[in-house]
């Protein structure tokens, strides 16, 4: 019999023996053993401590859960049939596993005993955490609900889960159902010729003659972006604002309208908040979230609004000017809105990507890179080496000046056909302590960065630049963390709305000058990134930042107040709480007829409802870590940095996210940081 690499647990991932005939026989094995384990756990004779059921239960799942990352990365890396069948093959009964887990009634039990028993008192401050967390968890999915209740709990969540599918389908099909087929060529004047191309493709394979133009980004956004036919942009923005709405035009058609559906879930989830014995919906996604309550979120966006909205007004006026006088485009339209920036933005702040990725190599970036991260936070990243999945692939370490082990990651920069696309953390391993030692974390960085031509370095573009930090930022959370126990331990338990601080925190060091200027050479001269240069991509960076923010506040706002203010009974539509919300904080005001909210996925068909205040919070708290390096002055400030590892890398999920802000900022989170950063501060 040979050994399953799947099932070693030794140490890495055995990349160099893993093949996809592995993938069925582990995972059945690591599945029966879990259900074994949880049949044995929940016992009635087994002693609800956490040596003998917290600490057991946690050993059985991990190893599951290891051996199935590394196939869900296979699958993510290499995605070839083969890889691809092994996981889609297993990836039905591993949802089904941890899906039961989270109803399971017996575990909920032994947790609760756990809680209300004489040894959570002595239980150290990360295990207190994990035992509350999943106690809130089983709470939230209905686990404590009287039994003559749960029925009509779950159907809730049933007819909540069609709902979101059916919104989804309404809105694809509306999206589908349009098209606009141009004749002549002359309209077509501004747009690019692959996108040109795309659309001559698009009749071709419809039977028509012409160019034919949809709602999808990659046709839609070009066309208002850069289409000269202001009556082409207009019968666009038409259809595409009222899609999924009650309209019969433009192909779409009104049993796709999404009102209905929308009321159904509002009221759906008022009835789930309320068996939970919450107030409305915005208290029960904030439960899990480090916002406290539904106000203190309205505050935090209100108060950003009145400081941004004065910046938005004078992004739409200068448009407006520039439109009028540019473009002969008066008054300026929704319509025109995209296209009139765009024309602006080339005007006024315009360089050249292609001259900015010249100053950016790979060995120059990535050095950068580490120069940060050894600097901050008193650690030496050095090579290392691992089996690994491709040759592309190099893996690294993290040690400490004393040269103990941190962690390690593996860095996969490169786009390959068969590699899943953008960029990503994940995690091989988690940090905790074991009976003979700790279990050092592992962290997989994935990119879809160019490969380097020829035997020149790669050169990457300032956006891939900010990615590579991002991720990295995701990474050091994941493997600078202290925390002995899985369940807290690096981004594990860490809140939603918490997540993207250090990956966002990482990214300011791109917009730094002394970063910079050590970070680039060019890739035939060796020169350094010029300052005028560096000057116009910070200029470009806040080009309508003011516009964008009260965009972003509108959503939130709107999101946030139909979750925890909306009343369902009232004469108001949520339309019309939308407009609400606008003459609050929206300097451009859509027509009439536009429906944004049949089409808002995020929070009736995503994870976002009552959430979706998470984009700003993240950037606020990033923003506004950050500012504690600039108020000492040096980006590479030790004492700063061992601070914000002490205080918020390292102790990852272990305590509520705003202590640790507290604890590193010593008061509450401020908006002024990201403000200032987006250039929104009176000079
Ligand atoms: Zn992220």
């Amino acid at each position: 019999m040979s050994a399953n690499p799947l099932l070693d647990f030794s140490d890495l991932p055995r990349f160099d023996l893993i093949a996809p005939e592995h993938v069925q026989p582990a995972i059945a094995d690591l599945l029966a053993e879990a259900r074994n384990l949880i049949t044995l756990l929940t016992a009635d004779n087994t002693p609800a401590t956490w040596a003998d059921f917290a600490q057991p239960l946690t050993d059985g799942i991990e190893r599951l859960s290891r051996a199935w990352g590394v196939v869900g990365h296979l699958h993510s890396v290499n995605d070839i049939p083969p890889w691809r069948e092994a996981y889609n093959g297993m990836l039905p009964e591993v949802t089904r596993f941890y899906s039961e887990l989270g109803q399971n009634l017996a575990l909920f039990a032994k947790y609760k005993a756990i809680r209300s028993g004489t040894e959570y008192a002595m239980l150290n401050p990360a295990q207190k955490k994990i035992i509350d967390n999943e106690v809130r968890d089983f709470r939230l999915s209905g686990a404590e609900l009287p039994e003559d209740q749960k029925p009509r709990f779950q159907a809730i969540q049933e007819e909540q889960a069609a709902l979101a599918a059916k919104f989804s389908e309404n809105l694809l099909d509306a999206t589908n159902a349009f098209a606009e087929v141009v004749a002549d060529e002359a309209r077509l004047a501004g747009l690019p010729e692959d996108v040109k191309a795309a659309a001559r493709e698009a009749a071709e394979k419809a039977g028509v003659a012409g160019w034919r133009f949809n709602l999808h980004a990659p046709s839609y956004g070009p066309v208002m972006q850069y289409a000269d036919d202001r009556e082409l942009r207009a019968r666009m923005y038409r259809a595409y604002a009222t899609r999924a709405a009650e309209f019969d035009e433009h192909g779409s058609k009104p049993e796709w309208n999404n009102t209905p559906l929308i009321r159904r879930i509002l009221e759906l989830r008022e009835e789930e908040a309320k068996m939970l014995g919450y107030a409305n919906f915005a208290e029960v996604s904030l439960v899990a979230k480090m916002a406290d309550s539904p106000a203190q979120v309205l505050d935090f966006l209100r108060d950003l609004a009145v400081k941004a909205k004065p910046f938005a007004e004078r992004d739409i006026a200068e448009l407006r000017a520039f439109a009028k006088e540019e473009l002969n485009l008066d008054p300026l339209q929704p319509w025109d809105a995209a296209y009139a920036s765009e024309k602006l933005l080339q005007a006024r702040y315009a360089f050249s990507e292609q001259e900015v990725k010249q100053y950016f190599t790979e060995p120059k970036v990535l050095a950068g890179l580490f120069r940060v991260i050894e600097t901050l936070f008193n650690v030496r990243v050095t090579p290392d080496s691992a089996p690994v999945w491709h040759d592309d692939v190099r893996f690294f370490r993290i040690e400490t000046p004393a040269g103990v082990l941190v962690g390690q990651f593996y860095l996969d920069l490169y786009a390959r056909e068969e590699k899943r696309g953008g960029a990503w953390m994940d995690d091989a391993r988690g940090r905790r302590r074991l009976a003979d030692g700790v279990q050092t974390p592992v962290a997989y960085l994935n990119c879809n960065f160019a490969r380097p031509v020829g035997n020149k370095p790669a050169t990457f573009t300032h956006d891939e630049v900010i990615t590579l930090f991002h991720e990295t930022g995701h990474g050091l959370h994941h493997m600078l963390t202290r925390v002995d126990e899985l369940g807290v331990s690096g981004i594990n338990g860490v809140e939603w709305d918490a997540v993207e601080l250090p990956s966002q925190f990482m990214e300011n060091f791109c917009w730094e000058w002394d970063v910079l200027q050590g970070m680039t050479a060019h890739v035939d001269t060796g020169a350094p990134l010029p300052r005028a240069l560096f000057d116009k991509m910070t200029s470009a960076k806040n080009f309508q930042s003011g516009l964008q923010t009260v965009r972003q506040l509108e959503f939130s706002l709107f999101d946030m107040r139909l979750h925890c203010e909306f009343d369902l009974n009232g004469k108001q539509t949520p339309l019309d709480l939308l407009n609400e919300v606008r003459q609050e904080v929206a300097v451009l005001i859509p027509p009439p007829w536009q429906r944004f909210p049949n089409s808002f996925s995020h929070i009736f068909a995503g994870g976002y409802s009552a959430g979706y205040f998470s984009y700003k919070w993240a950037e606020v708290l990033s923003a506004d870590a950050y500012a504690a390096f600039e108020e000492a002055g040096d980006p590479f400030d030790a004492t700063v940095g061992k601070r914000f590892l002490d205080e918020i890398l390292s102790v990852g999920g272990s305590r509520p996210a705003l202590e640790s802000f507290r604890a590193f900022r010593g008061r509450e989170p401020s908006v002024d940081a990201l403000l200032r950063h987006s250039g929104m501060i009176e000079a």
